[in-house]
């Protein structure tokens, strides 16, 4: 071990949610003698929120157990209890204001690169160098980061199959190293007692209970840790399971991910151990782990891509907008389309913040080549309802979907929902189960009901245009006017 630069750090937890494998905070141990433990509940956050919100439920939950967890890992001091410091105000004001009153030498944390995090570090590093407090920030959320995979131009790729054969290449030259935080324990530090650690209940930050609970979505690391374990009984029929809806096939563990209540260089190690014995469904599910790490190369290296086309020339499409654009928006938000498939999408996300990866393609791709909309109506719908909301992801989703991005799918290729439906849910499952006004329809129609028989229709109780609406547009004419809106574009470029 080696001899601490500091007496005294604050380790400040953000989007890593954990002890295990927490880079900042094994930082922050092997710098300083003793270490304080802080999050803050940032208002700049939690204000525009709706009050009953499942990742601010889960985030209360996730620093409970870290609480209990720094209790037991720190050990007893007269001075008072160990746990984890929990305040709500503007991360802005209150990690100077703790670090000033723990006298502390350094900050410890995580990068986030996403722009508004950026923007808040730097005004914490400015408050903190004033008071002649470093801030240090440590890469954990992605095995390698910003400029760590770059072509041998030196440039960011633009192109996910040589940025994952890079990625591999650089993990076999570099390997993984995973932290062991234990040894260290000796130096997480009681708060003094007038600013007893203790997580305040969510009525306390201003929010109401979800139904997190009632859809089984367990917080924190032990949440993590259940749904790893059952998962890997599940790895190796990932590539046969994964896009189909009704299947349990994928991990679940978006929302982990994105909390950092699991480690990245876990999922990938384990990853790693099935791909190197032939497990095909390991393989796929690592590079499911790598588009991860793409898109968050992709935003930290072009931050342009956060608001605008990651292509500039995207830019000049002339996307639907008025009455008609704005009452379509609202008919897909609610799943209201006339296409099943997609209706069956867009309940799931409002029922449970989680949607399939093939629906986000299917339902995003019919908000932007179906109904013609800009695909940033989609993304900030998706930003506020996905429980693994992760601005870069969901931003390349939505470019890759509208084909605005880099690697996106080609503009010309347009999903068909009726195709979709038939390959992904064909025997209309998943449709049953979140759209159960067409339950009893046959496999045949379910999927396009305006296509049944009056008689099916009937006998199945479904009124199209009462109990579920018909088509809000027709996929074929759609489908001619995108390739023209693009068309013109190219013509353009
Ligand atoms: P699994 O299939 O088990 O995959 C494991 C993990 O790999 C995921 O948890 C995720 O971290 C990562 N991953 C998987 N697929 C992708 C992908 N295509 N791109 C990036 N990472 C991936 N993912 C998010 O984490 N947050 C988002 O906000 C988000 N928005 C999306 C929006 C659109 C329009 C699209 C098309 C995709 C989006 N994705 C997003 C990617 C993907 O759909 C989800 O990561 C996945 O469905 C989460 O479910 P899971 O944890 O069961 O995934």
């Amino acid at each position: 071990m080696h001899d601490p630069e500091f007496e005294t750090g604050l380790m400040w937890f953000r989007r890593d949610l954990r002890l295990d494998d927490n880079t900042a905070l094994y930082q922050a141990l092997l710098r300083c003698k003793r270490v304080f433990c802080l999050f803050v509940f940032d208002n700049a956050i939690l204000e525009p929120l709706p009050r009953a919100d499942r990742r601010v439920e889960f985030i209360q939950g996730s620093l409970s157990e870290l609480d209990q967890e720094l209790r037991k890992a720190t050990p007893e001091r007269p001075e008072g209890q160990g746990g984890l410091l929990v305040q709500q105000g503007l991360a802005t004001e209150c990690v100077p204001a703790v670090a000033r009153q723990l006298k502390v030498q350094a900050v410890f944390a995580a990068h986030d690169d996403e722009p508004q995090s950026i923007t808040r570090d730097n005004l914490v590093r400015g408050h903190l160098a004033e008071l002649g407090i470093g801030l240090h920030t440590y890469k954990d959320h992605v095995v390698f980061e910003r400029r760590e995979v770059l072509t041998q131009a030196g440039h960011p790729f633009g192109v996910f199959t040589p940025y994952k054969n890079a990625w591999l290449a650089r993990l076999e030259q570099k390997g993984i190293a995973v932290h062991e935080l234990e040894p260290l324990w000796s130096r997480l530090a009681a708060l003094p007692l007038k600013s007893q650690p203790g997580v305040p209940s969510l009525a306390e930050i201003g929010f109401e209970t979800t139904n997190l609970a009632a859809l089984k979505i367990k917080p924190g690391a032990s949440g993590a840790h259940k749904l790893t374990h059952e998962f890997v009984d599940r790895l190796d029929s990932y590539h046969q399971t994964r896009d189909f809806p009704a299947v349990k096939g994928p991990s679940y563990l978006g929302m982990h991910l994105r909390f950092g209540t699991v480690s990245i260089r876990r999922l990938v190690n384990l990853a790693m151990a099935r791909k190197v014995h032939g497990s095909q469904g390991a393989t796929i599910w690592l590079n499911e782990l790598i588009w991860r790490e793409f898109y968050a190369a992709v935003l930290a290296n072009f931050p342009h891509a956060a608001t605008q086309a990651f292509k500039p020339a995207c830019e000049a499409i002339r996307w639907e907008h008025g009455k008609l654009a704005e009452t379509r928006f609202a008919s897909w938000c609610k799943g209201q389309t006339g296409y099943p498939l997609v209706d069956a999408a867009m309940a799931q996300i409002n029922q449970t913040g989680y949607m399939h990866n093939r629906l986000r393609m299917v339902a995003g791709s019919f908000l932007v080549k179906d109904l013609g909309l800009d695909w940033r109506w989609g993304e900030a719908y998706f930003a506020t309802h996905l429980n693994d909301f992760d601005l870069a992801s969901n931003n390349g989703g939505w470019q890759w979907v509208a084909s605005t991005g880099c690697d996106a799918q080609p503009w010309f290729r347009i999903f068909n929902p009726i195709t979709q439906s038939t390959r992904f849910d064909a025997q209309g499952k998943f449709i049953r189960r979140y759209v159960p006004q067409l339950a009893s329809l046959s496999d045949k129609f379910i999927h396009a009901p305006w296509m049944a028989p009056a008689t099916e229709l009937n006998k199945a109780g479904v009124v199209l245009g009462e109990n579920y609406p018909l088509p809000l547009v027709d996929h074929a004419v759609a489908r001619a006017d995108t390739l023209a809106r693009f068309g013109r574009l190219k013509l353009a470029v």
